[in-house]
């Protein structure tokens, strides 16, 4: 039985919600073989929930994205001039 590397396995976004101030947070499965693994992450606080579940994750996601009133990370600029 291969083992799978969990950093590496393939990741798929499968659902995005905008928190208070524009900040996504993401619903992330990543194939672990015969398993998935669900986790959400807010780009804006960089809070992260996991677990096995998708709708756990989901709602998880959703509850977040109502609270937090994190900013979208800046978008990094071209200091070349
Ligand atoms: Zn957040």
């Amino acid at each position: 039985m291969s083992r799978i590397d969990k950093h590496n396995a393939p990741s798929l976004t499968l659902i995005r919600f905008q928190n208070l101030m524009g900040a996504l947070v993401v619903v992330i499965a990543t194939e672990l073989g015969r398993s998935t693994d669900y986790r959400w992450h807010c780009q804006g606080c960089h809070l992260t929930g996991d677990g096995h579940n998708l709708a756990v994750n989901r709602d998880g996601a959703n509850e977040h994205a109502a609270a937090c009133r994190a900013l979208p990370q800046p978008t990094p600029t071209n200091q070349t001039a």
